[in-house]
């Protein structure tokens, strides 16, 4: 199986890509946030709970987020390989997503980690902000709370990846189209 950890901070990227490379790869998509958006527009508990933390720029808290991948993932069924969009965020969901892989007997292929400059990253998320209907995107101290957050809490997973040598550092900055490119060659060149 090849399974991706697409990885970056808020505004990097990371669902754009993602819809790229799963029609050129053939892979399933699993995206937390998209999850929770889908759970809070159905008005379920755990979309109500996700709220609360989502419009404040905070992580969901780890037992929800976990358990809830876990669910997903179970669902998909047989599949070709994963890309996981924006989990893990935390070394402890890294950990669970390896316990789940490895009782498949698979595990994760590669990260591909999208770097963008901060201000570059908070200007796409204004920009995305004025027409994505996503509460988070359209304030900008939310903005800068969830860049915070990135920082604080989530960047360290790229080096948990690092020391198993699956990190590879992909420039977030150009065309979609240059991104899509950079992407796809670092995958080619770990499936030789
Ligand atoms: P995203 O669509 O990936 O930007 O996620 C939107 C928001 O959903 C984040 O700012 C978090 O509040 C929450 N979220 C998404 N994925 C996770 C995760 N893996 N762990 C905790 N919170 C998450």
């Amino acid at each position: 199986m090849l399974n991706i950890v697409l990885f970056g901070p808020p505004g990097a990227g990371k669902g754009t890509q993602s819809e790229l490379l799963v029609s050129q790869f053939g892979l399933n998509h699993l995206s937390t946030g998209d999850i929770f958006r889908a759970n809070i527009k159905s008005e379920t508990e755990l979309g109500k709970l996700a709220k609360s933390y989502i419009d404040k720029g905070e992580l969901v808290p780890d037992e929800v987020t976990i358990g809830m991948l876990k669910s997903e993932f179970e669902k998909a069924g047989d599949a070709k390989g994963f890309i996981f969009d924006g989990f893990p965020r935390t070394t402890e969901q890294a950990k669970a997503l390896s316990g789940f892989l490895q009782e498949k007997g698979t595990d994760i292929t590669l990260m591909l980690a999208l770097e963008v400059p901060e201000e570059e990253l908070v200007n796409r998320l204004l920009l995305r902000g004025k027409d994505s209907g996503r509460a988070d995107d359209a304030d900008e101290n939310v903005i800068r709370n969830r860049i915070k957050v990135y920082n604080e809490q989530t960047a360290v997973v790229a080096d948990f990846y690092n020391a198993l040598s699956k990190f590879n550092g992909i420039n977030g900055v150009g065309s979609i189209e240059q991104i899509f490119e950079r992407l796809s060659s670092a995958i080619n060149s770990s499936n030789k």
